[in-house]
């Protein structure tokens, strides 16, 4: 009962190996290296973003001190315009 009868089910030629996706073994009876799953890719993009929001954050950290430092020359220079 259980997991034994899956098992049985499937024959060893025709199991699709999880690791390396080759036929004729069994996941744990594997020696061949790991395929390169896509769920990898998954994970680069979740860095990917991450890496994306600390360069949109040090982007923005940048642009509001040229905003600052332009603001200021403006009221060194007098500016015709005041801002709120
Ligand atoms: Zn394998």
């Amino acid at each position: 009962m259980g997991g034994q009868i899956w098992v049985s089910l499937v024959k060893q030629e025709d199991f699709k190996c999880q690791k390396c996706l080759q036929k004729g073994h069994f996941t744990y009876q594997c020696t061949g290296k790991r395929k390169y799953v896509e769920r990898d890719s998954r994970t680069r993009l979740m860095n990917k973003k991450l890496k994306m929001d600390e360069e949109k954050a040090k982007l923005e950290t940048l642009a509001k001190s040229v905003a600052l430092s332009q603001k200021n020359k403006k009221e060194r220079a007098k500016g015709k315009k005041k801002k709120r």
